[in-house]
């Protein structure tokens, strides 16, 4: 299937001799981005590593058209070849999640939930307002149904996870728009476990009564329940919305299968497409047939002008995700970050919820005494590159917090595997054990900085360089 490495080198070194010829600056900082790339460990859960197949789609003339509209609706002429472009991605879409509408235009996982919000709320709440003042279109309605259609499209409620149980700043909370246009609470983890209690969900949507119960996390290392959580929304009348963000590549690749599958619980889904998912930046909505023609109008209600250079890149990213080697990369992912997980346990880390059944892994740093500030700059310093992350009921804030999140799926990509992990495992025990928290210049302790011995950081970041150096990155590119 994939094309040869002379063909993919004599690709990317031709795209960077024309872009160094306008602005070498650029070039260069394209080609030094792949050796830094190339040689960092990266364990940052949300990062992958795209094909050349989907890398190059991106690169050309289709990022020059405008395509507002839907498929054979366009504002614009001259959409023919974007229509083909999206109808691809979107029938792959479909098939490999088996979901009947897949809408291909978010430029983002943010972009893909306010299209979502914005279409459960023309469902939910608009389109009854027109039918009651019998309008076709809100233009149509008297100022004073206007105004009252204004104040109860603001004022509805949204049940989502908790920030620092994993959930994500745009499931309704304060700093973002989510939390401006929904009253918002939040479900938790069980403090002994550090498990979503479903019981807890159920208790508090029967009383909160949401319009929306939004599931999906950043930072939860475990299964969700998404059977029990439909059955929750159905009590209480909530349309049921799932964030896949991170793990979209682990339902294409069927490790989340049956009640863990989100997409036939869910009345719409949300994902971003660059996570797990290895395609391009960007984001999808999936959704029931309901809300088809509501999430259509993303573009240009919600969102600006599509890319269709990005759709096409998501259509090749999404047929390569129905190759049934992607169902075994995806359960290495797994498997990955599990071997992960017993090499850090058994060394002695504290891990929220003592695991993991997904592609990530939240390490307690409490346990060694650290803030995930503290952690995370001495794993850099060693040539490990992760991020802090809040646990449940952090003590350090969101700030610097007292979790570091590791994610597998890139140095999956890059072909390591549960042996490799279980050496990382061992680096990253060394280091965190190894390092103390810092003091400021007045010599009060700091939550910032952290004293570690520079000989281990550099002695770890030279075994980390060897492991690297048997998987190389996009192996098929060579740029001279
Ligand atoms: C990453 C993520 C997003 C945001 O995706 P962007 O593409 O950065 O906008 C949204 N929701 C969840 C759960 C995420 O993990």
């Amino acid at each position: 299937m994939s094309s040869s490495p002379s063909t993919e080198s004599a690709a990317f070194r031709s795209a960077l001799d024309v872009v160094r010829a306008v602005e070498p600056g650029v070039a260069d900082a394209i080609t030094a981005e792949l050796a830094s790339q190339r040689a960092s460990l990266k364990l940052i859960a949300s990062e992958n590593y795209a094909s050349p197949a989907v890398l190059l789609a991106m690169g050309n003339w289709l990022s020059d058209k405008y395509a507002e509209g839907t498929i054979g609706r366009r504002f614009y002429a001259g959409c023919a070849q974007v229509d083909t472009i999206e109808t691809i991605g979107a029938g792959h879409a479909r098939e490999l999640f088996g979901t009947p509408h897949a809408y291909l235009q978010p430029h983002s996982g943010i972009d893909a939930n306010l299209v979502a919000y914005w279409a459960i709320l023309a469902r939910r709440i608009e389109a009854p307002a027109l039918e009651r003042a019998g309008a076709r279109q809100v233009n149509d309605l008297s100022e004073e149904d206007w105004s009252r259609l204004r104040h109860e499209l603001g004022n509805q409620r949204m049940l989502g996870m908790s920030l620092d149980a994993g959930g994500h700043l745009t499931h309704g909370f304060r700093p973002n728009i989510s939390g401006k246009m929904f009253d918002q609470r939040s479900y938790g983890t069980d403090p002994e476990t550090g498990l979503i209690d479903y019981a807890v969900v159920r208790e508090t949507a029967r009383e909160f009564r949401p319009l929306v119960l939004v599931a999906g996390y950043s930072a939860y290392p475990r299964r969700v329940n998404f059977a029990v959580l439909r059955e929750i929304a159905d009590e209480v009348g909530a349309t049921f919305m799932v964030d896949m963000a991170h793990f979209a590549g682990l339902v294409a690749g069927k490790v989340f299968t049956g009640d863990f599958d989100p997409v036939p619980h869910a009345h719409i889904v949300t994902t971003t497409t660059h996570k797990s998912l290895r395609g391009p930046r960007g984001g999808m909505v999936l959704c029931q047939p309901e809300l088809a023609e509501a999430v259509d109008r993303g573009c240009p209600l919600v969102l600006g002008g599509p890319l269709p250079n990005v759709m096409a890149a998501k259509a090749v990213a999404l047929a390569e995700a129905r190759q049934p080697s992607f169902q075994e990369y995806a359960q290495r992912i797994v498997d990955n970050a599990q071997a992960l997980s017993d090499g850090l346990i058994r060394r002695g880390s504290r891990l929220v919820t003592g695991g993991t059944d997904n592609h990530l892994v939240l390490i307690d740093v409490g346990g060694y005494g650290l803030t995930g500030r503290q952690a995370e700059q001495a794993l850099l310093d060693a040539g490990i590159v992760t991020n802090r992350n809040a646990i449940p009921r952090d003590p350090n804030g969101a700030w610097y917090t007292s979790g570091i999140r590791i994610g597998t799926p890139a140095l999956t990509t890059r072909g390591l595997g549960t042996a490799e992990m279980d050496q990382i495992a061992g680096l990253i025990h060394e280091v965190l054990s190894q390092a103390r928290p810092g003091t400021t210049s007045s010599g009060a302790p700091s939550k910032a900085t952290c004293a570690a011995d520079p000989a281990l950081g550099d002695r770890v970041a030279k075994q980390a360089a060897e492991l690297l150096a048997q998987f190389p990155l996009y192996p098929s590119v060579d740029l001279g």
